[in-house]
């Protein structure tokens, strides 16, 4: 008898309860020796009171399974509610979002019969470190924060995925022409790890059209990888113009802890009806099952899922009269993957997973370099409903030497100087003051900051201006 493999298991909200049934019953009969540890995560944690959807106690189990296996949960409406995936994936580092996005034609109606992508998604930071600010009553900011450290793990997990599965090309998408520091670190971070591979090829799109080429002709595409929120939004899309958002599976990749999931929601209009589509989370099940090394179970499930597939057995959301034969309930497909086991499709290729080692996950970062890193003024921005020119006629003759004013701009439109009378203004106003190209002392800004509240600005943010090597850490402003 081998060891069970210890994994814990959440059911979920919405659908989730009747896939991950589905699901757990087609890994039981497969054989498959998984000790499960069930968790309770999601709506009813919440409204108990814990705002991240998560008992304490649980951090404990996910820690001492070797995997994770959940299904999709509700984030009750409302403050005060923080995403529960966003708290797991950034409290254990799971870095590496791996979503493939793969057309099974002719037996599911897709436009795109040759696609086969897997979507890379950066999982820890960008827009979804959820760093949030209204300093104002009609303002809100959002924080977007790319690193090198995280842009170099998901990149480098990125090119070991290629490589590791005979790959044959690496795109990178983000929106460098206008975030050029946050997107554009991310962009250089992948020139460098592409030299490494130099039998890979690699491109670099922007995501605007990068999206719309994907929509048209993903079968160009191979491996693609891009910060958290493009990521987020392009999977939905490959998953659908694949045949359904309920087709794709993901692994969600940690150094020590690993999740795996469906990548759609808990689609609660669905719920309770036996209707749902199991499939994202048997291929989740699958990405799991190869994690922790299963590959014949893996691929004895996924040939079995194949066959159901080619055999017409479908769930609503891929039902067509043109390409299906049977019109299943969740269950219904669970059981017909269940009398698969053993069986191959006949047309789609049969799997074999047995060389498709994981990509290893710890990784060296690439070297330090020296840094030369200098203080040369600040963006102060404040709260003034009044109008531009009421706001300019206070700040623009104030005397704050040795810090001078250079720049007001209103939603990063340049106001003051020689700016444009047309420009619509809101209640915030950035003012960049700096010493005539000289360097800037802490206490300096802590003196203007001083006399600018002893006349009543009203001071609603502060961000220092760097230079790193002689080139500006921050934005201009536009116009
Ligand atoms: P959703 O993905 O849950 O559903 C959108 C639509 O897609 C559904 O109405 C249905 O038509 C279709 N669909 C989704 N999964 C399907 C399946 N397995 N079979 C057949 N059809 C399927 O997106 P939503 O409605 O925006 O979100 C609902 C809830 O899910 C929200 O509370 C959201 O926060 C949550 N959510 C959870 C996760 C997660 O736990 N990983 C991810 C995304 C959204």
């Amino acid at each position: 008898m081998r060891d069970e493999i210890p994994i814990a298991v959440a059911y979920g909200d919405g659908i989730g309860p009747e896939i991950m049934s589905a699901t757990l019953h087609i890994l039981e009969e497969a054989g498959v020796p998984l000790k499960i540890h069930k968790v309770e995560i999601g709506e009813k944690v919440y409204l108990k009171g814990h705002p991240t959807g998560i008992e304490p106690a649980t951090w404990n189990t996910l820690r001492q399974t070797k995997a994770f296996l959940k299904a999709p949960i509700t984030t009750p409406q409302g403050g005060g509610f923080k995403s529960l995936n966003v708290t797991i994936r950034t409290t254990f580092g799971l870095y590496a979002n791996v979503r493939p996005c793969v057309a099974y034609s002719p037996f599911i109606a897709t436009k795109h019969p040759k696609m086969d992508i897997v979507i890379v998604r950066e999982n820890e930071e960008d827009l979804y470190s959820g760093i949030e600010y209204k300093h104002t009553p009609d303002v809100a900011h959002s924080l977007k924060i790319i690193s090198k450290q995280g842009s170099e793990k998901i990149i480098r997990y990125a090119f070991e995925y290629a490589r590791r599965h005979n790959r044959k090309k690496v795109t990178c998408f983000t929106k460098d022409n206008i975030m050029k520091l946050s997107d554009g670190l991310f962009h250089n971070i992948f020139n460098e790890i592409a030299k490494e591979y130099p039998h890979i090829e690699n491109e670099h799109w922007i995501v605007d059209i990068g999206t719309a080429k994907l929509a048209d002709t993903p079968e160009i595409f191979d491996v693609l990888v891009m910060p958290n929120l493009y990521g987020d939004i392009l999977s939905d899309v490959g998953a659908q113009i694949s045949g359904s958002v309920g087709l794709a599976g993901s692994a969600n990749i940690g150094d020590t802890v690993s999740m795996f999931e469906a990548i759609h929601g808990s689609a609660p209009r669905r719920a309770g009806q036996n209707l749902a589509n199991p499939s994202g989370l048997i291929q989740a099940a699958v990405l799991m099952l190869l994690h922790l090394e299963e590959y014949e179970n893996a691929a004895r499930i996924q040939n079995s899922w194949l066959s159901t597939i080619e055999q017409g057995i479908h769930t609503y959301d891929i039902y067509k009269n043109e390409t299906s034969k049977q019109k299943v309930g969740t269950q219904e497909f669970a059981e017909a993957v269940v009398k698969n086991l053993g069986n191959n499709p006949h047309t789609l290729p049969i799997v074999s997973y047995k060389e498709k080692k994981q990509p290893v996950t710890a990784f060296p970062f690439l070297p330090e370099t020296n840094v030369k890193r200098e203080l040369v003024g600040v963006d102060v921005f404040f709260y003034d409903k009044t109008s531009a020119s009421l706001f300019l006629d206070k700040i623009v003759p104030f005397d704050v030497a040795p810090l001078y004013l250079t720049l007001v701009s209103n939603r990063g439109a340049r106001i003051w100087p020689e700016g444009q009378p047309e420009t619509f203004c809101i209640e915030e106003w950035r003012c960049r003051f700096a010493n005539k190209g000289n360097l800037v002392t802490q206490f300096e800004i802590l003196k203007l900051l001083q006399r600018l509240a002893d006349a009543s600005f009203d001071i609603t943010q502060v961000e220092n201006l760097y230079l790193f090597n002689e080139e500006p850490g921050f934005s201009s402003a536009q116009g």
